[in-house]
């Protein structure tokens, strides 16, 4: 496999002059439901980036409303409209690291930089007639599914939507538990699904003061507790490790690899969910990975979710060797009426496999962005 760091170095010189920048809406089949908040419509910000002979695309995708973290799709547009689109075009940036550096000193915020860095590595790849997979030197293979349910008000409704969504065409169950809807959550999956592969994402709803809970669900059998406590409570989530046997995995706290490097080293975790939004891109996503790889502790895919662009991206670097788990990632038609991407993500054998072909795979559907976009913005220069 290629190390990444030496692409990186060696990706330039970049030039780019073309951006289209489409903010898209698109209907949800279900809310999706966790312990801070739920969204019933699909908003992303799509990002076509190139030089006019080639192009890469990019996925903005906060979750909507401000209850996941404090990036919104309405603060990503803007930032990209104003300031790091009119900064990062017409520049030649030496390389991709470059260009990585330039966007950490433009913006904070991840969910920007994760299109704009992503979009550019699409760019590199088709120039050079090569998929990001191949230009990664990612193996081509099949990557397992698991199934995600959300928050049901009650136990009848959750065991409805297990039967709905079926886990067992995956890979395993996930369920998302808050305060007062966790232990009997769990027993109710349990009576539906038996040994069926399973755990919790707790979307860092509890603290420590919480702990009997998970003492409770220790015996439960699960695969990991997901960011059981708040983004910043390495500490906490430290001592839930020492009194329990299932294993924590953190997502919402590891947004660099300098945060994996400290959460492994005080034992706060013994797994690590990487998102490509969260972390901001390629590039940081591998560092991670590296960092993960030198402790021998296992990571896997997330997602926002997010639609077509940013699940196939998330997709082909799930193909990587060091995932060791499914990945969030589902088909298309599991969250959204709809996609932009063609052909749509599906699910075969508990597996979805990238298509073969430039980029990541996908090709936009032309017809279903126009259908979909709420704005455009055009950078022509
Ligand atoms: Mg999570």
């Amino acid at each position: 496999m290629l190390n990444p760091f030496t692409l990186a170095a060696n990706s330039g010189p970049i030039v780019l002059t073309k951006a289209d920048l489409f903010r898209v809406c698109i209907p949800m089949r279900e809310p999706f439901r966790i312990s801070s908040g739920e969204v019933i419509r699909k908003e992303a910000i799509l990002l076509r980036l190139g030089d006019g002979a080639y192009h890469g695309w990019g996925e903005s995708s906060a979750m909507g409303g401000d209850f996941y973290s404090s990036e919104t799709p309405e603060g990503c547009e803007s930032e990209l409209v104003n300031s790091v689109l009119p900064a990062v075009l017409n520049r030649e940036f030496p390389s991709m690291l470059a260009l990585e550096e330039d966007l950490v000193r433009l913006t904070g915020n991840r969910f920007v930089r994760g299109a704009v860095e992503t979009a550019a590595w699409e760019f590199v790849a088709q120039r050079r007639h090569l998929s990001l997979r191949q230009l990664f030197g990612i193996p081509d293979r099949p990557i397992a599914s698991g199934l995600a349910i959300g928050l049901y008000p009650d136990v009848a409704e959750l065991q409805d939507a297990i039967r709905r969504y079926d886990p067992y065409q995956y890979g395993r169950l996930k369920l998302k538990i808050k305060r007062t809807h966790d232990i009997e959550v769990v027993k109710a999956a349990r009576s539906l699904v038996g040994n069926f592969p399973l755990f919790v994402d707790a979307n860092a709803d509890y603290s420590l003061s919480d702990l009997s809970t998970f003492v409770a669900l220790d015996n439960e059998s699960l695969m990991m507790f997901e960011q059981p406590f708040g983004k910043d409570n390495f500490d906490g989530s430290t001592e839930l490790q020492r009194q329990v046997r299932t294993p924590v995995c953190l997502d919402e706290s590891i947004e660099t690899a300098e945060d994996a490097r400290r959460a492994i080293e005080m034992e706060a975790c013994r797994v690590v969910n990487i998102k490509l939004q969260r972390v901001g891109g390629y590039l940081e996503a591998l560092r991670i990975i590296q960092v993960c790889s030198e402790h021998n502790v296992p990571v896997w895919m997330g997602t926002m979710p997010e639609l077509g662009i940013g699940s196939a991206q998330a997709l082909m670097l799930a193909a990587h060797p060091l995932f060791s788990f499914p990945t969030d990632v589902e088909p298309s038609s599991r969250w959204y009426l709809d996609d932009v991407v063609t052909p749509a993500i599906q699910l075969s054998n508990s597996s979805i496999h990238l298509p073969a072909g430039p980029g990541v795979g996908y090709r936009v559907d032309e017809k279903k962005l126009e259908q979909y976009t709420v704005t455009h913005r055009n950078f022509d220069i």
